[in-house]
């Protein structure tokens, strides 16, 4: 029995036509739709490495770490100006301060800037200062939110919802493209699966990411830092991510000489474990394509 609602890959070219393997040929089997980002380009090979606080707190702490990342090799910088916290009463950003903070950091390390909108109301705002628009996993099926960052004309960073099956990240997705924006980069940030919370975060779900591309041409990272929760766990899950044949990560640092970070301090990892995962992916990147020349 079919069950309403109920996805498989099977209901995929229904759901996401603009996407879908299947009803785009000129991808074949195996292409990835380039998405650029100031220069900087996702699924052309070369894994991307995002970097940078979970928030955007201070001008320091925000500089300190993107001159970090910087150093470390990486290739874009992240932080969230509006943050989406479990308690209201929480620490919930520095909003349109920490813009213009990310901005500055820009223009000093000459770093791309991804960060997060969460409210319809604040897209263009959002959009005035970041390179690329980031859609949190708790607004992923925000379809007014999906459809005005559409029209907005930036790339999108679409992470997957933390109950999200493949259909209703791609249908997320869809609802982007819909709008006549294609320049979308999916990241898988960890799932509620059994057992997370015991000892994880959430459930990293690398098995979907050659699920992703066999069934769409969007290039896919994945954020390691909230797929674990846990410091330790962000470097091998970053070298388990390129295994899977990941096209990029997004890792949460903090610079922890000028303080503990405000929001997820136990899954930031320093600058040097980043300049040592930004070695590995490169590393691993030169190898492939010695092995492709001599082959
Ligand atoms: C983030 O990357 O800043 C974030 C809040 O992650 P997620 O939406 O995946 O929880
Ligand atoms: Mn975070």
């Amino acid at each position: 029995m079919k069950i309403s609602g109920q996805l498989t890959v099977d209901d995929l070219p229904r759901i996401c036509p603009l996407l879908c393997r299947q009803t785009n040929p000129r991808y074949g089997e195996d292409q990835t739709r380039v998405v650029e980002v100031r220069g900087v380009r996702f699924g052309n090979g070369r894994p991307v490495v995002i970097a940078g606080p979970c928030a955007v707190e201070s001008h320091e702490q925000t500089l300190a770490v993107a001159r970090a990342v910087k150093r470390a090799g990486g290739d874009m910088l992240r932080g969230g100006a509006y943050k989406p916290r479990t308690s209201p009463h929480d620490f919930q950003g520095t909003g349109a301060e920490g813009l213009c903070i990310l901005r500055i950091a820009r223009e000093e390390t000459g770093l791309p800037i991804v960060t997060e909108v969460m409210d319809t109301r604040l897209v263009e705002q959002v959009a005035e200062y970041a390179d690329m628009l980031q859609i949190g996993s708790r607004n992923m099926q925000n379809y007014p939110l999906l459809a005005e960052v559409g029209r907005a004309g930036k790339p999108v960073l679409l992470k997957r919802g933390m109950a999200a099956s493949l259909g209703e990240w791609l249908g997320a997705a869809e609802y982007i493209a819909k709008q006549g924006n294609l320049n979308i980069v999916l990241c898988e940030r960890g799932i509620k699966a059994f057992p997370a919370g015991e000892y994880s975060r959430y459930v990293l779900d690398l098995n979907v990411i050659p699920a992703v591309q066999a069934n769409t041409f969007l290039p896919v990272i994945v954020d390691p830092s909230h797929a674990t929760g846990v410091a330790s766990m962000v470097e091998p899950a970053s070298r388990a991510a390129l295994e899977f044949g990941s096209h990029g990560l997004m890792i949460e640092v903090a610079d922890f000489a000028s303080g503990r970070p405000r929001c997820d301090a136990d899954q930031a990892i320093n600058g040097e474990t980043l300049a040592r995962i930004v070695k590995f992916a490169r590393q691993r990147h030169e190898r492939l394509l010695y092995a492709q020349q001599a082959a």
